[in-house]
């Protein structure tokens, strides 16, 4: 009776793709090896672990249908450039979580800081591991994982903080993220020069 209930926190894992390994440089693998143990730490968290449990179950995903989770050290992209948060197997319940590129990160600190790229980064792995946790029941239906994530993820922050201007940025941060990384390429590039205000 007394048996611990399955967690989500022991299917955890940081794995790295070995054979990847060659294509970066020492410095970014090192960088990727900091920003992927920062993220577990982040979503092994137990106020998060709990808050995880607690959508499940409202959810009616049972944990069991969780294999494993893990923290991919090394970026992914698409084929657009565009990076990917994670993926959902869902046959095998292999959940994947991604971190943002070396790039996007120097960049992001250069505009707001080391403090909030570390709030950023351990947010959006949240949010991401909220919305592939949630393709197990909503296979194929983005909108609707899209809409709850966004729901849960604020129902969470809320539940952390009580500055809401505080949890309005971060939400704003995580869900905007993409037209952010937009931009930022955009300046990289030069094309934006004439649509950045001075
Ligand atoms: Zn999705």
């Amino acid at each position: 009776m007394l048996e611990e209930k399955p967690s989500l926190s022991n299917k955890m894992r940081i794995s790295v793709d070995q054979e990847k390994l060659g294509n970066f440089s020492r410095n970014h693998v090192k960088f990727y090896l900091k920003y992927s143990s920062f993220v577990f730490r982040a979503l092994k968290k137990p106020s998060f672990q709990k808050f995880l449990h607690w959508m499940l179950k409202k959810e009616r995903i049972e944990e069991h249908t969780v294999n494993v989770v893990h923290v991919k050290v090394l970026p992914l992209r698409r084929e657009n450039g565009k990076g990917i948060a994670g993926n959902c197997d869902t046959t095998r319940g292999r959940i994947r979580i991604y971190p943002k590129t070396v790039k996007f990160c120097r960049i992001f600190t250069q505009k707001f800081g080391r403090n909030t790229l570390l709030v950023y980064a351990g947010n959006r792995a949240r949010a991401a591991l909220i919305h592939e946790l949630l393709h197990l029941k909503y296979t194929e239906d983005e909108k609707t994982v899209r809409e709850l994530a966004k729901s849960y993820f604020c129902i969470f922050t809320r539940k952390r903080s009580s500055q809401s201007s505080h949890v309005l940025c971060i939400y704003t941060m995580i869900f905007t993220a993409e037209s952010v990384e937009r931009k930022f390429i955009q300046e990289e590039n030069g094309i934006a020069s004439g649509l950045v205000k001075p």
